[in-house]
């Protein structure tokens, strides 16, 4: 979850500033749940879900269940499939560009893909994608969204932006649970031995070189967007082998080092140290080089409902265009058009749509099941691996205390856990009523390979999950149990895209990004290797530039 790795100390100044103030100017700002039998009995009090993506229509697709003919044609200019962040991002970018004649049609009965958030009676809550980090400063059409939607409010006389005070994580941000002890960051330090720190320093000496490294084409070796990176191969060669085995060859042996840098692949891979490439594991250190006026580097922008805040920026710019509960289940080529079969899943009818131009902005293995009668030279889908996750908002009426150590931050962690830990929904929330919270918990499913961990995952009830997170949150909080009130559990069995050994560099990733016929364009993280708000920020400009392109000219 959390990349934030230099700033272990933080100024408390946020938290003063906006709660202090805030409550003392007298500010107040102020779900479907079943009773679950054969429960424990210390889980008996404890009300919930299980939810996910609409499985329904992804067993449709994965089937081919055989659907009723399309009853009517429309036409449109250009369709985008999918409603995630890609997705948005490219109808944001048409509408701005006066490519007015647009759809957005979204299978799921609302848009956000991964970043879709959820909302109880204490707090709003992510569902996927929480935060974003200060964004490198050259990323210009980030800023200038950033800039239109208050993230960003000015710029000092440098240059360097101001990020709105509310939306940087307010303090105290990270902490991890080590030797008995709740320490400030989540770098291992407490009761941590010298050999152990020394190599711990090493490998951030490494990394700081690599941020500011630049190939012989003069671009960085690593940066957002991926693409933007350096082709130079002393860097790309680095995607030819697992993190593990490089930080092997390099002398890094230090167990405290090695359960870091995993737990930071499963936090933002979804996978293990060694089912990772090392250029995805050293990107995830060096590709972020965003300078702030107002806050240290790599600090955390979040929200409640995470980046369901972002979400909802860009879909509000393009609402009149967005079409919930409806599945595009084919797509193929016409004359001169582009021919999509689309079902409306509230109604259950079938229509055609025909479009000069579709964006495809659907995860891959989903535009395997849609493209009718096209093959993609090169594409080999079974190189694209997805990492399940389970979340679970966990609502309690107040956490167990005294704890040893420091207090609740945003993101909490435990050394040695099978989850990468909770957020603290809570923490940018500005109510006056402090106790009770939502804990947003995330658990990589990733100790076996993804089809395998989805298979499991998918065959465990919800009390089966509380058995698996109630011993781990009881070992963080000891007494937690009778505190919990409500746990929403969501799982994603196609989480996200993990950057496997080959596959960021290889050649599917690079075929997948070609059209197809100038009519079929994609845009999704997939296409990254790497799932971050910024890639697919950019995959929907890309895709939508190439539309714009067509009409007029690059
Ligand atoms: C657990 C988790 C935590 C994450 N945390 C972060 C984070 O903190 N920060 C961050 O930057 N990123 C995070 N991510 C990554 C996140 O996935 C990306 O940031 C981004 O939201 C991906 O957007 P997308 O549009 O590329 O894909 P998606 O979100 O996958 O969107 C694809 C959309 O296409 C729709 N679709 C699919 N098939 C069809 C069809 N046949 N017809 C119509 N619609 C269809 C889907 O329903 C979906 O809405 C996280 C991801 C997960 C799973």
């Amino acid at each position: 979850m959390s990349g934030q790795l230099f700033n272990k100390s933080q100024t408390s100044r946020r938290t003063f500033l906006l709660r202090a103030g805030l409550l003392t100017a007298g500010i107040l700002l102020n779900g479907c749940l079943r009773k679950l039998g054969g429960r424990k009995a210390d889980y008996a009090h404890i009300t919930g879900n299980l939810r996910g993506p609409n499985a329904k229509a992804g067993h449709m697709l994965r089937d081919k269940v055989p659907l009723p003919s399309p009853t009517g044609t429309s036409t449109v200019k250009t369709l985008i499939i999918g409603g995630g962040i890609s997705a948005l991002s490219a109808a944001r970018w048409l509408k701005n560009n006066g490519e007015t004649d647009f759809k957005v049609v979204e299978l799921e009965d609302h848009a956000g893909g991964n970043a879709f958030f959820g909302t109880n009676a204490v707090s709003s809550y992510p569902l996927g994608a929480h935060y974003i980090t200060l964004i490198n400063n050259e990323d210009k059409k980030l800023i200038d969204f950033l800039q239109e939607t208050q993230v960003i409010t000015h710029f000092d006389d440098k240059g360097l932006p101001f990020y709105n005070e509310y939306y940087l994580c307010f303090d105290p941000e990270e902490r991890l649970l080590i030797n008995g002890h709740w320490q400030n960051g989540i770098v291992p330090d407490f009761g941590v031995p010298d050999a152990d720190r020394r190599q711990i320093e090493r490998f951030f000496k490494m990394v700081t070189q690599y941020q500011q490294a630049k190939g012989n084409d003069g671009k960085y070796a690593f940066t957002i967007p991926i693409d933007e990176s350096s082709a130079d191969e002393t860097y790309r060669k680095l995607d030819n082998i697992s993190f593990t085995d490089y930080l092997k060859a390099e002398g890094f042996d230090s167990p405290y080092l090695l359960w870091y840098l995993d737990y930071s692949c499963k936090d933002d891979y979804g996978r293990h140290a060694k089912d990772v490439s090392a250029w995805a594991g050293l990107h995830y250190f060096s590709s972020r080089r965003g300078k702030a006026a107002n806050a240290e580097p790599n600090s955390a922008i979040t929200w409640p409902e995470g980046n369901g805040w972002l979400m909802k920026q860009l879909r509000n710019q393009i609402s009149d265009h967005l079409l919930t509960s409806h599945m595009v289940y084919s797509v193929g080529l016409g004359q001169n058009n582009v021919q999509v079969k689309v079902m409306d899943l509230a109604k259950g009818t079938t229509s055609l749509i025909i479009a000069e131009n579709v964006i495809m902005a659907s995860q891959q293995f989903v535009n395997q099941k849609l493209l009718t009668g096209i093959t993609r030279p090169g594409v080999d889908y079974s190189r694209m691996n997805y990492a399940p996750w389970l979340i679970a908002n966990i609502t309690v009426d107040k956490l167990p205390s005294p704890e040893k150590g420091m207090v609740l931050c945003w993101d909490n962690v435990a050394y040695g856990q099978p989850s990468v830990g909770y957020v603290n929904a809570n923490q940018q929330d500005l109510k006056l009523i402090e106790e009770k919270k939502v804990l947003t918990y995330y658990l990589p499913l990733c100790d076996k390979e993804p089809r395998l961990s989805r298979l499991t995952a998918y065959s465990r009830t919800y009390d089966q999950w509380l058995d698996i997170i109630i011993p781990e949150l009881e070992q963080m909080h000891p007494e937690i149990t009778p505190h919990i009130e409500q746990i929403d559990l969501w799982l994603w069995g196609h989480g996200m895209i993990s950057p496997a050994v080959g596959y960021i560099w290889g050649e599917t990733r690079r075929q997948a990004k070609e059209p197809i016929a100038d009519r079929i364009f994609f845009a999704h993280t997939d296409l990254s290797g790497i799932s971050l708000f910024e890639e697919a920020f950019h995959h929907g400009i890309n895709a939508a530039q190439q539309v714009i392109n067509k009409y007029h000219g690059a």
